[in-house]
């Protein structure tokens, strides 16, 4: 019993395979079927325990990463450095206390998509009339009159793009914002992955991939054809989904220390941009945002008291 709940209260449990290429023992945690052997760079899924799929070499590609860790901490202070809302001396005062490079699988999907929808829209007039006031000596009245009328609406549209679905569950990285060039992609190659740098394991497979990617693709057409009208009354996507390729891409996780908090800064190893990073602010932008949102207040106060009626 108590062991048990020992068990339970351990983070991850720690699984041990055999690289189905080289042998050597690949570290895993449950839940896990993607994986890439650091030994020999053999990349394969997992069907069940025993069972391997190879994911074949024209099917796996990778960015490599284009700074060390010397380079990176100097793009961290870079950053440090620029851009409003963070504190004056944030680069000079903070401490870098973590630098790791992951290298982090993508599924990269190619889809087409074909949707038309039909709805309604709403269109709002307004007819301005000039009446003679009813008192004899009083200035004629001016009126607006809302009218407001649907119309039906049609269309279809259509896509073909390269699908982004990261292929690891537990990470949280922003895809839809980082900018991934694609085109500089070469086959992997256990060489290209950085000395020292960790390969991250994967727990999404490519048919699950797939099923992810005509999910988001319908949703997305779906938001689209919800813009055109005011009131969707049908619509129909085909999606056809293609290749998937596996896109093996790296990241610095960074972790720095100021006046004794800890924050994260994320960067696309491969460009160099920032994909998240979280900065303490200077003394005196607290003051500026509320002074921005105070006269925000007060512009909107005055123009309802002055709006003529
Ligand atoms: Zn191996």
């Amino acid at each position: 019993m108590e062991s048990a709940q020992l068990d339970q209260s351990g983070s991850k449990q720690l699984n041990v395979l055999n690289c189905p290429h080289c042998n050597a023992p690949i570290d895993y945690s449950l839940g896990e079927t993607l994986f890439t052997c650091k030994y020999c760079g053999y990349t394969f899924s997992m069907i069940k325990e025993g069972e391997y799929k190879e994911i074949a070499p024209g099917k796996h590609f990778m960015l490599v990463s284009s700074y060390n860790e010397t380079e990176m901490r100097e793009v961290s202070r870079d950053w440090m450095r620029k851009g409003i809302l963070k504190a004056g001396d944030l680069a000079e005062k903070s401490k870098i206390t973590k630098m790791e490079l992951k290298f982090v699988p993508i599924w990269i999907v190619n889809v087409s998509a074909n949707t038309s929808y039909h709805g309604k829209k709403k269109i709002v007039e307004v007819e301005r009339r000039t009446r003679s006031s009813s008192r004899s000596r009083g200035a004629p009245i001016r009126e607006e009159v809302r009218k407001e009328r649907w119309v039906d609406k049609s269309g279809d549209f259509s896509d073909v793009v390269d699908w982004k679905i990261l292929a690891t569950k537990g990470m949280s990285l922003p895809l839809e914002k980082i900018k991934l060039s694609v085109a500089g992609k070469v086959p992997f190659k256990i060489e290209n992955v950085s000395h020292g740098a960790k390969l991250i394991n994967g727990d999404v497979n490519e048919e699950l991939a797939k099923e992810k990617t005509e999910s988001g693709i319908r949703n997305y057409h779906q938001d689209l054809a919800s813009k055109e009208v005011d009131q969707l009354l049908s619509i129909n996507t085909n999606v056809q989904v293609g290749e998937a390729q596996l896109l093996t891409i790296p990241f610095w996780f960074i972790q720095y220390k100021y006046k004794n908090k800890l924050y994260p800064i994320i960067f696309n190893g491969s460009s160099g941009e920032v994909v998240e990073g979280d900065a303490p602010m200077g003394k005196y932008d607290i003051l500026v945002i509320a002074g921005i949102i105070t006269a925000i207040i007060v512009i909107v106060i005055v123009a309802i008291a002055l709006w003529p009626t």
